[in-house]
């Protein structure tokens, strides 16, 4: 893995502000000290050794990645179904049936993977309301493991399910729908809701990729900076009722959520059309363009890539599908940085709906986006956390100085970064063009770069070259103002 020359760094005296002499060329390399660019107003000393240029990937999240096993994600997807209903209103008093069934295995599979991970319940006693249609405790399930830093990392699905008459195939079918609108009320509404409602898909398949990575990260070795939480909601199917609950306790409680991987439909490789795709998976995110959630969303991209080349992470600039919603919602309603992923063809016919069997998932494919969910939550958690751009006032630190004509960028230095990583692109463009690994300090100069023309952005970057996802320069919304008129 790319590492930052201490010595070089240590050589670097600092006399004045850092500049880069040229912008260099189109697209920097990520991994090589002759991308530190030209610098002035400092002297280099033995500088003769030569870097020696190794691997961009660490081996210990290779070897978390390829732990990531395809049966155990099968075998947990085959135990969720034995529940045959994991309705957030199904009975909790079966040892076998519903939604108490189901918690409970869930928290105790996680307890047995490593005394690392602490695992509870999340529960919160919720009044009728909307979809939910009688008082109702729901529970969802966490497994922390704990980290150097307070600082957390979320992965997550939801285990709850629902299926309605015609499953989501028909209401696709159908004329669009309110999807915040009340679900009919049922003859009784105090009896428990049995009806089957699988759900192996919608949402096993998150709830079986977060169970698993909880193991992975847990029985890793790895000592992370962040802590890692590995949540499965309930009450996602009647309005991110889990994910809003705790998203508005960490708020409340100043929990430092930095991200949220939220996996949602993520185990079926055959669209419903009979188009099939096992090689590629959607990430959706929360605008505007540069929020954190894009930013994390890129993250997701530029790392997996890395670790997981032969699965593409096809990056959605919206939050999510037309008339569906997911968990990350819940967070970013909150403030916090969340993305959603989804499988890349989904068959309807089988979502919300009776239908949504082990038979209809692939493993393998699940498998790989629990690598991609691996390598980038790997990463992120290894990383220093991204730096701060903006001032007291939540202006960012971006301006002309010195010349009225450059690209002058401040940052707030991140506990444990050894350098950063400047990225910019065209402020036409969704991905960043360029990028330059600078060292352990906090302003750097582009000179002649108009800042209005370009996007840019900085990364914190330890010395094992863990990189933080991007924190962006954007101007906030302006409230505007009226205009009095004369009478
Ligand atoms: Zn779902």
């Amino acid at each position: 893995m790319m590492r930052i020359d201490k010595r070089l760094s240590k050589a670097l005296v600092w006399s004045s502000m850092v500049s880069l002499v040229s912008l260099g060329p189109a697209k920097a390399g990520p991994c090589c000290l002759l991308n530190v660019p030209v610098v002035s107003g400092f002297s280099r000393t033995s500088s003769t050794e030569p870097s020696t240029p190794s691997s961009d990937l660490d081996p210990g999240i290779v070897k978390l990645v390829e732990s990531i096993s395809e049966d155990r994600l099968a075998a947990i997807l085959k135990k969720l179904e034995s529940f045959e209903t994991r309705s957030t209103l199904s009975s909790s008093d079966s040892p076998t049936r519903g939604i108490g069934a189901a918690r409970q295995w869930i928290l105790e599979e996680m307890r047995s993977y490593s005394p690392r991970l602490q695992v509870s319940f999340d529960t919160y006693q919720v009044a009728k309301q909307g979809r939910i249609t009688r008082d109702v405790e729901v529970r969802n399930v966490m497994a922390v493991l704990p980290g150097r830093s307070p600082r957390r990392i979320y992965v997550s699905g939801h285990y709850d399910t629902v299926a309605r008459p015609g499953g989501q195939g028909a209401a696709n079918a159908g004329p669009p729908r309110d999807p915040d609108a009340p679900a009919p009320a049922p003859a009784d509404p105090n009896a428990p809701l049995d009806n089957p409602a699988p759900g192996v898909n919608d949402d096993g398949s998150g709830t079986a990729l977060t169970i698993e990575l909880s193991r992975a990260f847990a029985q890793s070795g790895i000592d992370f900076d962040a802590t890692l939480v590995f949540m499965c909601h309930v009450g996602e199917e009647q309005g991110l009722i889990g994910a809003k609950l705790h998203a508005r306790k960490a708020l409340q409680e100043h929990i430092p959520i930095e991200a949220v991987f939220n996996n949602d439909i993520v185990g079926n490789d055959r669209g419903g059309n009979g188009i099939i795709d096992g090689a590629t998976i959607r990430v959706y995110s929360e605008g505007p363009e540069d929020s954190s959630s894009r930013e994390l969303a890129r993250f997701v991209q530029r790392w997996g890539a890395r670790y997981v080349p032969s699965h593409k992470v096809r990056l959605m600039a919206r939050p999510d599908r037309f008339g569906r919603g997911g968990d990350h919602s819940a967070y970013n309603q909150y403030g916090f940085a969340a993305v959603g992923f989804r499988e890349s063809r989904e068959n309807f016919t089988r979502q919300h709906d009776v239908r949504d069997l082990f038979e209809g998932m692939s493993p393998a494919y699940l498998a790989r986006n629990a690598r991609v969910n691996a390598a980038a939550a790997a990463t992120l958690a290894l990383a220093p956390a991204p730096p701060g751009v903006t001032n007291e006032r939540g202006q960012p630190t971006i301006s002309r100085q010195p010349s009225g004509y450059d690209a002058n960028l401040k940052w707030t230095a991140s506990p444990g970064a050894a350098g950063y990583r400047i990225f910019w692109r065209d402020a036409w463009g969704p991905d960043w063009q360029h990028e330059t690994l600078v060292s352990n300090v906090t302003q750097f100069v582009l000179p002649d770069t108009q800042i209005d023309d370009y996007v840019f952005g900085v990364a914190a970057v330890d010395a094992a070259g863990h990189e933080s996802y991007v924190s962006a320069y954007v101007t906030p919304p302006r409230a505007g103002g009226d205009v009095k008129l004369l009478k």
